[in-house]
């Protein structure tokens, strides 16, 4: 099995090193050729709509939406959250659009510019420390969205088939259980493709 790290920005050493820790091998993406035998991509924080242009320039936004249209499980991590969103709040545009969710972009306000909090994650991890940098957050969700973890009424955690989503960086921490579950995902979509 075999997971990649979109490598445009952000911090990917981190996500290769606890996807490997979670038992996948895993590599960088930084062109088309590299998403060829994936088998799931992690999208690592930063600033969405750098990451957009540098994905549009680099012709890794097509491939990227046909690699989660074919059910191929994507993880995105705070502006890799945004990337996956079908409505970003104050805009028409949004990015790969693949997720029923709409988010709020550098959402918890100035003075919270970066914070950590203790929270559940529904049928990943109880008592996680996350690590919230300018976060987002996610304000909708339509009908097939679950939502795994909440601040309050913030959704900040969100699973739609096979494709993951939080508000924060889980590659800034120890702690491995989401990457695990994203691993268990990607296992259980090669054996029973969700789409
Ligand atoms: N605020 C950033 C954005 O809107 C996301 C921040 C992050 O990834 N840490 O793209």
């Amino acid at each position: 099995m075999k997971i990649g790290v979109l490598a445009l920005q952000g911090a990917v050493r981190e996500h290769v090193k606890m996807l490997e820790m979670a038992g996948a091998e895993a590599s960088p993406v930084k062109r088309p050729e590299d998403l060829e035998e994936l088998d799931g991509l992690v999208m690592p924080g930063g600033e969405s709509t750098t990451i957009s242009k540098l994905m549009h320039q680099y012709d890794l936004m097509e491939p990227v939406r046909q690699m989660g249209r074919s059910g191929k499980p994507l993880f995105g991590t705070c502006a890799g959250l945004i990337l996956l969103a079908r409505r970003i709040e104050g805009t028409e545009d949004s990015h790969l659009g693949l997720m029923d969710i709409t988010v709020r972009r550098n959402a918890f306000g100035r003075q919270r510019e970066s914070f950590e909090a203790r929270m559940d994650i529904s049928g990943v991890a109880d008592d996680y420390e996350a690590v919230f940098i300018r976060a987002p957050y996610i304000t909708e969700t339509g009908p097939e969205v679950e939502v795994l973890s909440s601040l309050g009424d913030r959704i900040v955690v969100v699973r739609q088939k096979h494709l993951l989503g939080a508000a924060f960086h889980p590659e800034l921490t120890e702690d491995i259980r989401l990457h695990s579950h994203f691993v268990k995902m990607v296992r259980d979509s090669r054996a029973t493709p969700v789409i």
